[in-house]
């Protein structure tokens, strides 16, 4: 099993735990995100989740064939449905809920490191040429090299031949997986490459050169 697939599964073994529970149970069970657990909770009570689980099977039956090293973004429907992308909860808790690191939850919210910045950059710079970095769309880790992320398959120093793989997954997840949030359009990963003498932050020299 690798490890992409065993983190998109933790959290989905999460949600559907909390759709079996009372908001209260779920705000007593998962009391490192109490406040997100109970609103997930609800919401499958007052039957406003009711395409999710078949939505999460599908997209854990296609990441388990492809057995990617680091997850994709979880299904983009969902996360907007529960209420991952609004204001309402803290970014401890939604950190927490999606299993990032301590270290790299801190620096995003204490360092206020809401994007790829020039740390990160200054570390990609010190790999060789033909590597790739990824991380799962929307972590942003503490280093590249943070190995708890590395570890829990949240990010990865890859080869192209990989990046192809990932990029065929999110292909799949797209087509088998329709939904509207403009951002996270064919979009499961981040990535920051090399491309001559620039940095690329994205996916293509139509994104931002740095
Ligand atoms: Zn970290």
């Amino acid at each position: 099993m690798s490890n992409g697939f065993l983190a998109l599964k933790r959290i989905i073994e999460t949600i559907f735990d909390i759709f079996t529970l009372s908001p209260k149970e779920a705000r007593e069970k998962y009391d490192e995100f109490p406040n997100f657990a109970e609103q997930i909770a609800k919401l499958f009570q007052e039957d406003r989740l009711f395409e999710i689980p078949e939505r999460l099977n599908l997209q854990l039956e296609i990441v388990k064939s492809f057995s990617p090293k680091v997850r994709p973004a979880l299904d983009p429907y969902t996360s907007l449905q529960i209420g991952v992308f609004n204001k309402n909860f803290s970014d401890w808790e939604i950190g927490r809920f999606l299993n990032y690191p301590e270290c790299c939850i801190r620096s995003f919210i204490e360092e206020i490191r809401y994007g790829f910045d020039e740390r990160h950059l200054n570390e990609l710079k010190t790999l060789s040429r033909d590597c790739i970095f990824i991380t799962t769309a929307g972590f942003i880790p503490h280093s590249i090299f943070c190995e708890k992320s590395i570890e829990t398959g949240l990010a990865s120093i890859i080869k192209y031949n990989e990046l192809l793989l990932l990029e065929e997954l999110e292909e799949e997840l797209a087509k088998a997986l329709p939904h509207s949030h403009p951002e996270y359009w064919h979009h499961y990963y981040d990535v920051l490459k090399f491309d001559t003498s620039h940095i690329i932050f994205g996916r293509s020299s139509k994104d931002s050169i740095i």
